[in-house]
């Protein structure tokens, strides 16, 4: 491409950030960086009611999470700014000047409105195509108001004003604008400037086929966040929504879809959101990302549940032992949380079901008899001594890895018994069996 290319994320600030403007943002993103340019993020919050410092945090700490990061606008600066369209009137009072000059704006009811050159607009659109649309009838195209009486700005005025003065050479922006396109067209004609190329891409429709919104269940960042996916699996998912790498993968890296990402390859149709998709790729990233990585994911559900993790050899391993068994990482605290203190409760239904036996305790004594005893600590050892006195003691091996498990977790399901006690330690895991026989012993 010859001159820059410069594209943007305009959000209107409304307290969140949406899946589809995430997926926007993030086509935006792929395309910058597969061609090399610049994203700009301007907030668009003409609609001063509201308060958009605020509601602008939530868009920043979305796209952070997703690492879609931007090199024009908020924190960052640029030659452009102010980024925030409410800091941009005096640019918007000039521009009016310069179509109210050409005679293009006229005053109705206090409002003032954009005459329409009433013909057919065209817009070739890199996803969508060739679409003519006929303008010429004003019953069905009224002529556009570009600021209210109350002398707040229209949309589709600031929006292209904007555009304009920060160069953006792509447009790409869901197709529920792409309606709204032929007006902005006409709006670049009068202020001789030329249009930007054009890029709407498909709407994210839940799996009934209606259109998603606010209230739709993974319709809002804030969830994925807050339940502990990776960011990595939902960045994935979204570039599966209107894209694919046409090759049936579903988990695919992002510098790989860097590389491939075309505007052309976007698929016509709408996208249909499906969360159980989304829940499985988690899991699959989850799976297969480095222990390093799960690690630095796993550390605030931790601190957030109060967990002390100032050991860090021993958190790590912790992590190591539960990372196959975790989809979401609010599971966490729930599946580590007794890891971590002496305090942690016995389960009544657990202690029914395992010490309702009256050996148990016998046998729990002797494990611990034995495991007092083992020269070396690690799972293999602990396995090898479990199973060879299960065997003296003419009873299953479950008959002491049930007893061990409740006394050194106060559970039932855990991660690998040998593995969990391995990385407890000798001095630990005894403590906790001599614990449980007193406790539950009597029972
Ligand atoms: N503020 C508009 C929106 O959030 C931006 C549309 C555009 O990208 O042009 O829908």
């Amino acid at each position: 491409m010859s001159s820059e290319v410069r594209v943007r994320f305009a959000p209107s600030p409304t307290g969140y950030l949406h899946i589809g403007g995430a997926r926007t943002a993030l086509f935006n993103w792929l395309f910058v960086h597969h061609h090399g340019g610049k994203l700009v993020l301007r907030i668009e919050d003409t609609d001063t009611k509201r308060n958009t410092e605020e509601a602008a945090a939530a868009i920043y700490q979305g796209l952070e999470w997703l690492g879609i990061n931007w090199d024009e606008g908020p924190h960052v600066g640029g030659n452009y700014g102010p980024y925030f369209q409410s800091q941009r009137t005096e640019i918007y009072e000039r521009y009016l000047k310069k179509l109210q000059d050409a005679g293009h704006i006229f005053e109705d009811q206090g409002a003032l409105r954009f005459r329409s050159p009433r013909e057919h607009v065209i817009v070739d659109d890199l996803v969508c195509g060739k679409i003519d649309f006929d303008l010429t009838n004003p019953g069905t195209h009224p002529d556009m108001t570009v600021r209210r009486p109350d002398g707040s700005w229209i949309f589709h005025f600031v929006n292209v004003i904007d555009d304009i003065e920060m160069k953006i050479s792509h447009v790409i922006r869901g197709e529920d604008h792409l309606s709204n396109t032929p007006k902005h067209i006409e709006l670049y004609k009068a202020l001789g400037a030329t249009p930007p190329n054009f890029a709407h891409i498909p709407l994210i429709l839940n799996r009934d086929g209606s259109k998603m919104s606010k209230r739709d269940e993974g319709a809002s960042i804030a969830t994925y966040i807050e339940q502990g996916y990776a960011p990595e699996a939902v960045r994935n998912y979204l570039c599966l929504l209107g894209w694919s790498p046409k090759d049936n993968r579903e988990k695919i890296d992002i510098e790989e879809v860097v590389k491939l990402f075309e505007l052309e390859k976007i698929n016509r149709r709408n996208a249909a959101f499906d969360l159980d998709k989304c829940f499985w790729l988690n899991g699959q990233y989850i799976a297969q990302m480095p222990l390093d990585r799960f690690v630095e994911l796993a550390r605030p559900f931790l601190e957030k549940a109060k967990i002390d993790t100032s050991n860090e050899n021993y958190t790590r391993e912790v992590l190591s032992i539960v990372k196959e068994k975790i989809k979401l990482l609010k599971e966490l605290p729930e599946w580590t949380s007794y890891f971590f203190t002496e305090e942690y409760e016995f389960d009544p239904a657990a202690v029914e079901k395992v010490f309702g036996k009256p050996e148990a305790t016998s046998r729990l004594e002797a494990l611990h008899h034995e495991f007092g005893n083992v020269a070396k600590w690690d799972w293999q050892t602990l396995e090898t001594t479990l199973k060879s006195l299960a065997q003296k003691l003419g009873c299953k091996t479950g008959d002491l890895v049930h007893p061990a498990r409740v006394a050194t977790s106060g559970r039932s399901v855990g991660p690998s018994l040998y593995h969990m006690l391995e990385v407890m330690g000798k001095e630990r895991v005894l403590k906790r069996f001599e614990r449980a026989i007193a406790q539950l012993g009597a029972k």
